[in-house]
């Protein structure tokens, strides 16, 4: 078997929820969309309804249907997208609570399943998902005499504490919301660490849980090994990969390894990147490829059977500044190759 090894530790998982949880008095829900950030939305929901989530979150209706059938009928499944046209059946059918970002979307929901529950998403600043001021003070009364269940708003600089924008989400969120008995949402991951105030009845952790930043005591959740093909010996002057982009200085033991950017490997994590063998890093040489990676051994006193790129040595983070982007890309782009195991839960 040639394809790389993804191993999801689903205790570490739980951990990083408890470690989420314990940082506030109130409920701690989880965002799984995006298939639980690439790492296999079922599995690590489950283990997560095990460590006591109750309240689920995630993109499109269509995931929320694939985790109802996880996870069964005892979890409330929540759709950020909210209730779009061609969705009835499927929030019907699979007991989703939409969140309702616009006045249409409310209007729809209403009209086309009246008990059924809700959610509403404001909009405080980030102008991406949800109600404006004006628009919610316009509904905010019919929506709240209905079956509405959560009023929530998403903060867009939460991972810098000392942003501005971050008092000016939480002033206008306590305007459109200060009064209201429904439960309030604020906080994803990076709110939680803000501190209480952005806390409100519930939190919404995502990439922390996957043990990504801004949660920087994360326990690692994803590792990820590259079976060794190939190693050859090259002398001064030979060259690797497309483009010959890099050239041998030394005579060099060159380890190709089973993995590339078809398997979110970005191609921008060619130059100074390192793999890993046990503790001892080895520089990738050359362009990766959409399968292959080259990797210089000539330094390791022994020949390697694979080589680590997720693991104790380099994390999400680190391994996503190398390609100039962020954890929770790397986690998502992991791609469908890999053999997966998952430990615990
Ligand atoms: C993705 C998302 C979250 C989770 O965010 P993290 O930064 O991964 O914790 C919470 N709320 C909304 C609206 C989101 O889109």
């Amino acid at each position: 078997m040639s394809t790389g090894f993804l191993s999801v530790d689903l205790d570490a998982l739980a951990t990083n929820w408890r470690a989420l949880d314990a940082m506030t008095d109130v409920e701690t829900c989880a965002v799984v969309k995006a298939d639980g950030y690439g790492l296999g939305a079922g599995k690590v929901a489950r283990a997560l309804a095990k460590a006591g989530v109750k309240r689920f979150f995630v993109a499109v209706a269509e995931e929320g249907v694939e985790l109802r059938q996880a996870l069964g009928p005892n979890v409330e499944i929540c759709v950020f997208s909210g209730h779009m046209r061609g969705d009835t059946d499927m929030i019907a059918d699979m007991v989703l609570t939409p969140m309702c970002n616009t006045v249409g979307q409310l209007t729809r929901h209403l009209e086309a399943l009246p008990e059924h529950p809700f959610g509403v998403q404001l909009d405080t600043g980030m102008n991406r998902l949800g109600l404006e001021i004006g628009e919610w003070a316009s509904v905010a009364e019919i929506a709240l005499a209905q079956n509405c269940r959560l009023v929530m708003s998403h903060l867009a600089c939460a991972d810098e504490p000392d942003h501005p924008m971050n008092r000016q989400q939480l002033e206008q969120f306590h305007l459109m919301t200060d009064g209201i008995s429904v439960p309030r949402s604020l906080a994803a991951t990076g709110g939680i660490l803000l501190g209480p105030e952005y806390h409100f009845d519930l939190t919404r952790p995502g990439v922390g849980l996957y043990g990504g930043m801004p949660f920087a005591d994360a326990q690692p959740v994803a590792y990820l090994d590259l079976p060794v093909i190939q190693i050859r010996e090259l002398e001064v002057g030979e060259t690797v990969g497309y483009g010959n982009a890099w050239t041998a200085k030394r005579p060099s033991k060159i380890a190709t390894v089973s993995g590339g950017y078809a398997d979110g490997l970005h191609r921008a994590l060619s130059a100074g990147v390192n793999l890993w063998h046990g503790s001892q890093s080895v520089p990738v040489v050359g362009r990766v490829s959409m399968d292959l990676i080259t990797v210089d051994v000539t330094d390791l006193p022994e020949l390697p059977g694979s080589l680590s790129v997720l693991g104790p040595d380099q994390t999400v983070d680190a391994l996503a500044a190398k390609a100039d982007t962020i954890g929770y890309e790397i986690l998502t782009s992991l791609g469908s190759r890999y053999a997966r195991r998952y430990a615990g839960g």
